[in-house]
């Protein structure tokens, strides 16, 4: 991987203000890959790819990502960023709406990583549910959303964002079948591991 353009793709996606994953964030899934060495991920949210390109140095031989955007201006730069960084063959970019697109897939993933539309994850875990591997890890960013999660936060335009992100919250603490821990990195990351 060319860690040369990865900084570049970095910085550029820092000054266009595109939500990329934060610095301490990608420390910790890092480290979960590190041990893990998944042979398949699902992304939801690709932006410009640069996520995608982190994560796939830690995938095991053959393995591969599978990563969702519905932008197709970041997609076309995804596609440019993953040959910059010479990882083609590693991530594959579907293009569209992940409502639409999740229920097409019909894949067994070791890691789902959620990262998109924060009034969607209630949809997002259910589909993922549906395709993690047994002992595989749903991660969420951007779980607190700002600390509006938390607190109490009603009045205000995002409040369909913090009620679903209540409710994947309620979720993923009540089902037995999920073991999770919410860290407050970032914008607040729920790791979920999955029975
Ligand atoms: N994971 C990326 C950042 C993703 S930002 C990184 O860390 O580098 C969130 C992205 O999700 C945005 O580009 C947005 O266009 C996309 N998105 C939001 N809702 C979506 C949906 N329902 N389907 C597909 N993409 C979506
Ligand atoms: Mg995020």
């Amino acid at each position: 991987m060319n860690k040369i353009e990865l900084q570049k793709i970095k910085e550029k996606a820092l000054e266009e203000h595109i939500p990329i994953i934060m610095d301490d964030t990608l420390e910790v899934i890092q480290r979960i890959l590190e041990e893990r060495k998944p042979n398949k991920i699902l992304e939801i949210g690709t932006a410009v790819g640069y996520s995608a390109i982190c994560f796939s140095e830690f995938l095991s031989e053959n393995g591969k990502i599978d990563t969702i955007e519905r932008d197709l201006d970041r997609v076309k730069q995804a596609r440019e960023n993953i040959k910059l960084t010479e990882v083609e063959g590693k991530i594959n970019i579907y293009e569209g709406d992940a409502v639409e697109i999740l229920p097409t897939l019909n894949e067994t993933y070791d890691i789902v990583f959620i990262d998109a539309a924060k009034g969607k994850y209630p949809f997002f875990l259910k589909e993922a549910m549906r395709m993690i591997n047994k002992n595989g890890i749903i991660i969420a960013d951007n779980v607190l959303y700002k600390g509006y999660v938390m607190g109490d936060y009603n009045k205000h335009k995002q409040r369909t964002a913090v009620r679903n992100l209540r409710e994947y919250i309620k979720e993923i603490t009540e089902n037995e079948n999920i073991e999770t821990e919410i860290l407050e990195v970032g914008d607040g990351l729920a790791i979920s591991k999955i029975k």
